[in-house]
This record gives C-alpha cells, structure tokens and sequence, in this order.
C-alpha cells in the first residue's frame, strides 16, 4: 500500500547516512523530500503541514546522541510523527455495561461496509463474542442477500427482513434486531447501513435515524483508503451528518497511495481502529498506529508477524525449535526435518512474500521479495520428502551417489539438491549468530 511512500522516505534517510551532525541546511532539505514524499502520497495539505512542521522543529532541537547517528534521530522523529498522525495509542472496540453491544457500521456504498460487516463478525466471534448481524441495508439490490452470503461463510447469524414480507424500514428492521439479538443472547449487533455513491441528505438522515433507534456504542466510518483525497470530504460529511467513533480502511491492499489513511484520524480527530487488506474474510486486523508507521518506514512489523505465527505455529514445536537454535550442540542440532516443518508452518501463515515484508530491513528487498515464488517452498518439501532420515538428520552424509539417487526420487536435477544443502548450511549459519545473543544487531537499525 504504502510502497511508494517507503520508497521516498528511504531514499531520504539515505541520503543522512553518514552525517556527523545535521546542518539546518540538511533538515531543510529532508523536510523538503519527506514534504513531497507525503503530498505525492495524497495525504491532505493540512496534515503534511503540521508534520513537516513538528519534524523540522524536533530535528533542530534535537540533542547530540549518543546512541543514535543523526540518520536514525530523523527517523526516531519521522516515526512518533506518523505514529501521531495515524491516531497514537491503539484504540479498542467499547462494549457495553448491558449486552449487547451495537456496532453501526456507516460509508459510501462500495467502502467495503457488507465485506467488513462479516469480517468483523468472524474476527468477534474468534475472540469469543456471539455477534448478529443485521441487514439495514435495504436501498442496495441484493445488499441483504450479499450480507446473508457473508454471514453463512463468517459462521454468524444474520438478522433481515423476510424476503416479500414487505418490510421496506430499516430504521424498524435495525430497532426489532436489538430486541431479537437479547431475546437469542448475542452480546453484540452490528447493523450495517445503506450508502450511496456519493455524499447525499436522504442517506445521511437514514443513517442518523438508525443511529436514534439503536443508540449505538460504537459508530465506525468504513472509507475505501484507495479513493484519495476524497476520503477527506467524505469523512467530513459523516462526522456532521451522522457522526462516528472510529474509522475502519478497507483496500489497504491496493497499490493506491494511500494517503487517506494518513489524513482521516488526524482530520477528523477519530482514531482508525481496524484495517482490511483484501476480499478474503481473514484479512483483516485490529489498527495499531505504531506498527503501521514502524511498517511504511520499513523497519518491519515484527508484532503482527508474531500475532500470526502464534496463531498458525504449534506452540510445543516452536519452542523445541527455540532450544535447538539456542543450545545447539551435538545431538541438538538444527537438521533437515527441522528446516521442513519450519517451512511447513511458515506455508500456512500464507504467502512467503506477505510475511517477508513484515521483518525489519526488508524494504530494499521489495523486488526480489515479489518474485518469490512460493511454490518454490513446496518444492524444497519435495526435495526433502526425498531424502532418508538419516540424511535429513545429517546432510553432511549426502554424497555424489545419494544427490543422484535424491534427485531422481524427488523429479529435480542434481544441481537443486546441492543448492538447497547449501543453502541449509548458510541457513544454519545465520540462525546461530542470531541465536548467540542479539549483540550482532547492535550498532543501528536494520536497513540503516
Ligand atoms: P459496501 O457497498 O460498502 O457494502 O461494499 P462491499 O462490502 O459490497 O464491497 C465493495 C467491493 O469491495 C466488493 O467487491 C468487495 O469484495 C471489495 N472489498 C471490500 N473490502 C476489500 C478489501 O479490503 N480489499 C479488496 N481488495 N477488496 C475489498
């Protein structure tokens, strides 16, 4: 989403590289290159302003450090800036004293309010809530059905009128659903509502009036972060027009510039409080500021990437694995079938390239990063798959006779074996360093 962005910003921070001390002159200048950075980014004129404003005056007071070389105190500053921007502290949903809670979710059609609706849904009840959905959205042909879709793939009961039984109100339809979710003890509603192409009264009264019959503990504002500067307006019209508590971005996956994600918080004074980044009902995710700037100044998301692997990595294997790596040692080496259950569970956290991305110092990497094929993954499986446990426990075993025998077992040529045996052997090497002790990452940021 936010590549070119990241591109600018480091090519920026490069140019500091190096720098004894920061001349006004060179803060000048960088503030100049973060300024056109932003702007190309679409971020509002207002909000890089104020940005560009507090970088140039933290940068010149900054003191002397003894820690940080004058490149990372710029990105020290550049990062809480757009930690700032982007609404500072995590902000959680709010639940009610008394069940249930009523999420009313608000936006343009097409912001992606029905895929969120379910996402959310599915995210909840993950988290052990019992959530109903319900279906105010009577304007849109198909939008009831389009939510019913949705809550049959979440797992989630959805609320909406019988079809022909001519109940057209979704101010009634959104009332009789409270009632219905305490009567079938679901402790949260989330009603999603009409939207339309463009900002018009007569949805804005809907919305409103559903907001009166509801009484909504929270009132989240669904915009496409791909529309741009228009996000701006329509944020705006919402917040008069019915008001809202937090923002949700949806199409954080596209390749727009994204910069209505780093304007509406700061605009509105309304925290983004969740993101979704693609059409499956898994992409999606709480919104922390501070991972999501650490994110677009390349420095990783380690948090969200270890979230994942909790969820998708078996604890008991991951931990045996943590032993090996640390004590290492005969009988505890790292071997063969380690490196494939490595690979294994890193497959069903997804594409090799979405997770790479999510490690610090990997921005430069970006374009071997998208010509990874995961396939590739499973062939290296394969490969393996081929091999006796004796060799997977001890590749130094694995001879001109058994990479022939290797090879031909597991359909690849010689030449593939002997790179993944490499490749293993480095493998191992690099895994060491890191294990004896975090002290070679001292000395600087990564990628800087
Ligand atoms: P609504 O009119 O606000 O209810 O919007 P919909 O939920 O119908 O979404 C409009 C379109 O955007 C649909 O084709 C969705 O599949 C798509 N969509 C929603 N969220 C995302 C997202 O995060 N990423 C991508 N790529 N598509 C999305």
């Amino acid at each position: 989403m936010f590549d070119t962005l990241s591109d600018r910003l480091a090519a920026t921070f490069k140019n500091l590289r190096g720098k004894g001390r920061l001349s006004d002159a060179d803060i000048d200048a960088t503030a100049r290159e973060i300024r056109i950075a932003l702007l190309e980014a679409d971020v509002a004129l207002p909000v890089v302003k104020d940005f560009i404003a507090s970088v140039r005056e933290r940068a010149r007071g900054a003191e002397v450090s003894q820690a940080l070389n004058p490149a990372q105190q710029v990105i020290k500053i550049v990062n809480e800036e757009l930690v700032t921007i982007l609404g500072g502290e995590t902000r959680r949903l709010r639940f009610a004293k008394t069940a249930p809670t009523v999420i009313m979710l608000c936006g343009l059609q097409g912001a992606g309010k029905t895929t969120l609706a379910g996402k959310l849904a599915k995210w909840l009840a993950k988290n052990g809530h019992q959530p109903m959905l319900v279906a105010a959205d009577l304007q849109r042909p198909n939008a009831v059905q389009q939510l019913q879709v949705v809550g049959e793939r979440a797992g989630v009961v959805v609320y909406a009128p019988e079809p022909g039984s001519g109940v057209g109100d979704p101010v009634k339809v959104a009332k009789d659903s409270i009632e219905e979710a305490r009567r079938r003890q679901h402790d949260i509603v989330i009603v999603d509502t009409a939207g339309r192409l463009g900002v018009d009264a007569e949805m804005m009264q809907q919305a409103a009036d559903i907001r009166d019959a509801v009484s909504p503990d929270e009132i989240l504002f669904v915009v496409d972060a791909m529309i741009g500067q228009d996000a701006v307006t329509t944020a705006q019209a919402f917040l008069d027009g019915v008001g809202f508590d937090g923002v949700v971005l949806t199409k954080l996956d596209g390749d727009a510039r994204g910069g209505a994600a780093l304007s509406v918080a700061k605009v509105t004074g309304r925290q983004i409080m969740f993101a979704s980044n693609g059409e499956k009902l898994d992409d999606f995710d709480a919104f922390h500021p501070d991972r999501m700037a650490s994110r677009i100044l390349g420095m990783g998301d380690v948090l969200t990437l270890i979230e994942q692997a909790e969820q998708h990595f078996e604890a008991e294997q991951t931990a045996k694995m943590a032993e090996k790596l640390l004590k290492g040692g005969k009988g505890n080496e790292f071997t063969l079938e380690d490196f494939k259950q490595q690979m294994l569970q890193v497959r069903k956290m997804g594409s090799l390239g979405k997770i790479l991305k999510m490690l610090p110092g990997m921005g430069e990497m970006k374009d071997q990063i998208d010509s990874i094929d995961d396939k590739e993954l499973d062939r290296v499986v394969a490969i393996i798959n081929g091999m006796t446990p004796a060799e997977r426990e001890d590749p130094k075993i694995i001879n001109g006779s058994r990479r022939a025998r290797i090879a031909k077992g597991s359909g690849v040529e010689v030449g593939e074996i002997n790179q993944l045996v490499d490749r293993f052997f480095e493998a191992r090497k690099v895994m060491k360093q890191m294990a004896g002790g975090l002290g070679g990452m001292k000395g600087g940021m990564p990628g800087m």
